[in-house]
């Protein structure tokens, strides 16, 4: 086992993974409608197409990738694409089209290379947020690894999206993670991150001017530009881990997604302890997908644990 972990730093790790999943689960019902005028937002876990609580793809794809750094360090890719695809072909009730059309392949026997360099030929323009929404436990599990952390951050990234763009959202995302397990506040760690990240122009200019956007200026989409923008947008123009959340997860559209991206830096920022407590009890949702298993907020939290420690000889 490891040392003893500095419990600040356990207390953010699992803010992080726990925040990440309830930020979907708190987007579900909101994916696909319209940003909730201001007197009405959604603060609650309601039912969507799921019910109220339950966690979709964006949380079940990061299982599935911690499980495969718990499995396997350095992060294999390989390991990774028949994870993915396994959850792919167990029916999953969210997935996105990106992923879907890769996912199916690989199931199939074809290389996730091969497929994703056909994929690139064929939709060079695609930067879905779908490999975004799922790479927080890359930072934990490189919470002490600078290094490694950009890499298997591209990298997973890299097994369903490998467009420039998604490759530096889920680095700049993971960097600004690891700032922030190390107590920096979110405009420091942010530019801590863009710092050690160099995102391409002009996607650096909308992150930059992410944090002094007009809530009405946000399309919220499945871009992976628009979701990393809602999401510093969220995190820099609040102060409290539910205000965060429910600014981001009300702008509609692809809520679910940009609510786990915030969720996970907000997480990271404000620790386990700021989650409020009636959406812990309210998180749930089945995993392995097909296994009758439920997972639980605890789960998610012990499974965070596992990440920061895994690091070390003998996890
Ligand atoms: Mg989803």
């Amino acid at each position: 086992m490891t040392p003893a972990l500095d419990p600040t730093l356990l207390d953010r790790a699992r803010g992080c993974a726990v925040g990440a999943a309830i930020g979907d689960a708190l987007g579900m019902p909101l994916e696909f409608g319209p940003a909730r005028p201001l007197d009405d937002l959604v603060r609650e876990m309601v039912p969507g197409r799921l019910p109220a609580g339950t966690f979709t793809d964006d949380t079940e794809m990061a299982l599935a990738l911690a499980e495969s750094l718990l499995h396997l360090r350095p992060l294999d890719p390989d390991d990774l694409a028949r994870r993915f695809a396994a959850w792919a072909m167990a029916d999953p009730p969210d997935i996105g089209i990106q992923t879907s059309r890769v996912l199916r392949r690989v199931a199939r026997g074809e290389p996730w290379a091969t497929v994703i360099a056909e994929e690139q030929r064929r939709h060079p323009d695609a930067a879905g947020n779908g490999s975004l929404m799922r790479c927080w436990p890359v930072a934990l599990a490189c919470w002490d690894r600078p290094d490694d952390l950009l890499r298997e951050s591209a990298r997973q990234s890299q097994v369903t999206h490998s467009h420039e763009d998604c490759l530096a959202a889920c680095e700049l995302a993971n960097a600004t993670i690891y700032y922030l397990l190390r107590g920096e506040a979110p405009g420091q760690a942010l530019d801590s991150a863009a710092a050690l990240v160099r995102l391409p122009e002009p996607f650096a200019q909308t992150i930059r001017a992410a944090r002094s956007r007009r809530r009405e200026e946000l399309s919220n989409s499945g871009w992976v530009r628009h979701t990393l923008e809602s999401a510093v947008w969220g995190l820099m123009t609040t102060d409290t881990f539910e205000d965060a959340l429910v600014s981001v997860v009300n702008l509609g559209r692809d809520a679910d997604t940009a609510g786990a991206v915030v969720g996970a830096l907000a997480g990271a920022a404000y620790g386990y302890a700021a989650v409020p407590d009636r959406w812990k009890v309210a998180l749930r949702g089945e995993w392995p997908l097909g296994s009758g298993a439920i997972w639980t907020t605890d789960d998610i939290a012990h499974l965070a644990d596992r990440l920061v420690g895994s690091t070390s000889e003998g996890r």
